[in-house]
């Protein structure tokens, strides 16, 4: 059993909070604070119920070492003026001053811990380690549902050392919704898969072309299927490594004939050379052209397969949606589900890069559900188990 947020007495308690504030920073200041108000119904909570709180988190990759560029020292700024209060701040997530300021918490106050990779235990998921982090806590609540798909010392080994542990309201609406799509998802279910990369995407399609019944497939990672094909994609980007695994697939989905790649493509020489683009069908993409966007005929098919289906699952951009030459297709489909949505489709969003072209088409809230995990969802979605949250069965 995984318990919930509400069925913890909290009062006077102090929880452990793993929350996932790894977020966009510039000149010092956080520049998009999505992830940060998806926790407050969970802060919010646990102080009026009379808690103390001491929020740990990781940002970036700064590889164990202490590096000021990914002190989380913005986030809790920002943080504090979300919520209109002062926050303690350990420059340090388990020195014994930072234990000291966890001890002389009083109920209704935050200790934000700094920057949890700051240590190379972390992701060694490391015992010691895990055992200092869980000396801040009465009670470990894990909200980070960005990095549940990781074996980390913060979100797995430290659950080891609580008898009081579980999730908080972020994770808990990620898995109703999420288990919904998995147990019972309206039909016909369309996945609709983009971004670069294929590597982390394959075992998503393996998993669905037995479940979806439609898959369609955009963005860069179309070209390295279309290889597998034996068409020619010019210079777009591949992924040579994956070519036998993606004619597997294709072999695969053979007799249910639900995979949909580009019927044409927005192409260019390079991304930086965006006013020269030109429309190609999708066989006769030349040698020094590259597929940047997917092309009018595509975004019309897929909406069409989008405005057949009752749900969506949707990954990836279909273009370099963050140049204004290659957004078009995205941001097309974009509206086509916002759209849909508005119409009874259920709409699930995941992944960084959806989130991010989203918010740059204005079209956050349209949707029915946007992840904050794109792995995590992936993961999920495709049947396997999140190790952050199994260890916290108790
Ligand atoms: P991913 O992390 O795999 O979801 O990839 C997201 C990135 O894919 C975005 O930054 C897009 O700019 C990029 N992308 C999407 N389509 C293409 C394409 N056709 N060629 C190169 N990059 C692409």
């Amino acid at each position: 059993m995984i318990k919930t947020l509400k069925t913890f007495d909290l009062k006077n308690k102090t929880v452990l909070l793993r929350v996932d504030y790894n977020v966009p920073i510039e000149n010092e200041k956080v520049v998009d604070d999505f992830r940060i108000r998806q926790t407050l119904p969970t802060i919010k909570f646990c102080l009026d119920a009379g808690a103390k709180i001491v929020l740990s988190s990781h940002l970036g990759r700064p590889k164990g070492k202490k590096d000021q560029d990914f002190s989380l020292m913005p986030v809790g700024e920002a943080l504090a003026d979300c919520l209109e209060m002062p926050i303690k701040f350990s420059s340090d997530c388990i020195s014994e001053d930072a234990h000291d300021v966890t001890l002389g918490l009083k109920p209704g106050e935050i200790h934000m811990l700094e920057n949890l990779r700051f240590y190379d235990e972390e992701v060694k998921n490391d015992y010691d380690f895990s055992v200092k982090l869980a000396k801040h806590g009465d009670i470990y609540i894990n909200d980070a549902f960005g990095t549940a798909h990781r074996s980390h010392a913060s979100n797995v080994g430290v659950a080891k050392h609580f008898s009081r542990k579980g999730i908080g309201f972020l994770i808990e609406n990620e898995l109703n919704f999420l288990s919904k799509v998995l147990s019972k998802p309206g039909r016909p279910l369309t996945l609709l898969l983009g971004g670069a990369k294929i590597d982390t995407k394959i075992d998503l399609i393996d998993h669905y072309i037995g479940i979806a019944d439609k898959i369609l497939i955009g963005g860069g990672m179309a070209f390295t299927l279309l290889k597998a094909r034996g068409i020619g994609v010019g210079k777009s980007i591949i992924d040579k490594s994956k070519v036998l695994s993606a004619a597997e697939l294709i072999n695969k989905a053979k007799s249910k004939k639900n995979i949909f790649l580009p019927k044409d493509v927005v192409c260019s020489t390079s991304v930086d050379n965006g006013s020269a683009q030109k429309v190609y069908d999708i066989t006769k993409i030349p040698q020094t052209q590259m597929g940047l966007d997917i092309g009018p005929k595509t975004i019309e098919s897929f909406s069409r397969h989008i405005s057949e289906s009752e749900t969506v699952i949707w990954n990836g951009p279909m273009g370099v949606f963050e140049s204004d030459f290659f957004e078009n297709g995205t941001k097309s489909i974009a509206n086509h589900i916002a759209s849909c949505t508005q119409n009874g489709l259920v709409s699930i969003m995941g992944g960084g890069d959806t989130a991010s072209a989203l918010r740059r088409f204005n079209l956050e809230d349209k949707m029915s559900h946007l992840s904050t995990g794109g792995g995590a969802s992936i993961e999920l979605l495709s049947g396997k188990n999140l190790p952050a949250i199994f260890a916290l069965e108790v």
